[in-house]
């Protein structure tokens, strides 16, 4: 099981595990019975393209029945489009079968709040403790819920989609969807776009025949051969739920996910003429200077994103995400959305007339030193770095600024081990920082 974050249970993500091994149907009932319990009235349900995908959602829906819940069946469909569809239906809840990035094998249980926005870390708590306690709401005969099927979920996201961007010219794009869930979505949306489309892994797969669901550059060869041979304007790829998307420039070359999150804050901070910019404390320093330099201003939190999403909505924040192709654009759903990311991309393209080449390059850079230690003793670390580190960022571990540069220090939630980043505009300072970070960790835990 992926633990930690909440609990026991739920991790970072919702619920994940090994399909029938360390996440069984007998779980899935019994998460259905929790979320029946917790939110009533009608909830929502939708499933990536695994194959163990059906087998779980129909036990959750048989446990969210059990309780008296309705449940309303969107079908296959990126995590954005069902945050999307609870958002503007009258659903008080909805419930994600997927595991996202993760190797085939695996599937996972995510809920979603009434507005679309994951369930926050508490929520995922109390949700823990009821499907602990097994003090389910059981309904009476008459009263146990329904299972409707609305085959418009898709569609709603999709016009919602289209509907947000405009543009002036026509593009060409290849797209690798990685036979997730995008492949339902992503395609369409750029043909609705006025879209050339080049198609890569296109065809809804749960074996995943062609690249893990996690769209690493290193797995990405044949969309940056695709994007060259079609003459593509840029190439786009999908994790396996489509909330992600990571590009290819013009020229075939893959752009760093911190540099496509920093060109996209700068986009909406110029959109909105300043505001606030959320994430996380691990993302690169260039999303700042991005964000300042359009005249805008960053907020730092803790790493995942549902307190992502909880602090662009206490903030009012114009953008928000994470530098693992998670892009969250708050007007139309505070979630990470790879089909709307797309659409903003062509936007970009379309309004600074530049290839996506250029505005890259116009982002600053900075070279990257991650590595990670051993470390039991996560409480005593944490305390070590307030008292050594006064002056840093403590949201989440320690981050400490420097002129030039910076160095995260960070207990993993779900390993024993201590994960360090440095960064810095060159090698040598992101390499001397990187060693500041491992003599603190030592010092402190001796
Ligand atoms: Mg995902």
């Amino acid at each position: 099981m992926r633990a930690g974050g909440a609990g026991e249970l739920f991790g970072t993500n919702g619920v994940r595990g090994i399909a029938n091994s360390e996440l069984t149907a007998d779980m899935a009932l019994n998460l259905g019975r929790t979320i029946g319990t917790l939110r009533q009235g009608k909830i929502a349900i939708a499933c990536d393209t695994r194959i163990s995908s059906s087998m779980l959602k129909s036990a959750v829906s048989a446990g969210i029945m059990s309780t008296g819940s309705d449940v309303v069946d969107i079908g296959i469909a990126p995590t954005p489009a069902l945050q999307y569809y609870v958002k503007e239906t009258d659903c008080s809840a909805g419930v994600i079968v997927t595991a996202s990035h993760n190797p085939r094998e695996y599937n996972g249980i995510k809920f979603v709040q009434e507005n679309g926005v994951e369930f926050y870390r508490e929520m995922d708590e109390e949700s823990e403790r009821v499907y602990m306690s097994k003090k389910f709401r059981i309904a009476e005969w008459s009263e146990v819920g329904q299972l409707y099927q609305d085959n418009s979920g898709l569609r709603k996201y999709i016009e919602a989609i289209i509907n947000s961007v405009e543009l002036d010219k026509s593009y060409r794009v290849a797209v690798d969807c990685g036979n997730g869930a995008g492949c339902f979505t992503t395609p369409e949306i750029l043909k609705e776009l006025g879209c050339d489309v080049y198609g890569i892994n296109c065809n809804p797969d749960g074996r995943f025949p062609a690249r893990n669901p996690e769209p690493v550059e290193a797995s990405l060869d044949l969309l940056k051969k695709a994007v060259v041979d079609f003459r593509a304007d840029f190439g786009v790829a999908h994790d396996g739920d489509a909330d992600r998307a990571v590009f290819v420039d013009e020229k075939g070359n893959f752009v760093n996910e911190d540099v496509m999150l920093a060109l996209m804050a700068k986009h909406y901070v110029e959109k909105n003429g300043g505001g606030l910019v959320v994430t996380p404390v691990s993302s690169s320093k260039c999303v700042e200077d991005a964000v300042k330099m359009a005249g805008g201003e960053i907020i730092y939190t803790a790493v995942g994103s549902p307190v992502v999403a909880k602090v662009m909505i206490e903030k009012k924040a114009v953008f928000g995400g994470e530098g693992n192709g998670g892009l969250i654009f708050p007007e139309h759903l505070i979630a990470r959305d790879g089909g709307m990311s797309v659409a903003k991309v062509l936007e970009l393209l379309d309004e600074k007339r530049k290839r996506l080449s250029e505005l890259a390059a116009e982002i600053p850079r900075y070279h990257i030193v991650k590595g990670k230690v051993e470390c039991r003793e996560k409480k005593r670390l944490l305390e070590g770095l307030k008292e050594e580190f006064p002056e840093a960022n403590h949201i989440d571990g320690a981050r400490i600024d420097f002129e030039d540069g910076w160095v995260l220090i960070r207990p993993s939630g779900t390993e024993p081990i201590a994960r360090v980043y440095a960064e810095a505009k060159t090698e040598d300072r992101a390499r001397e920082l990187y060693e500041l970070g491992l003599r603190a960790i030592k010092k402190i835990l001796g």
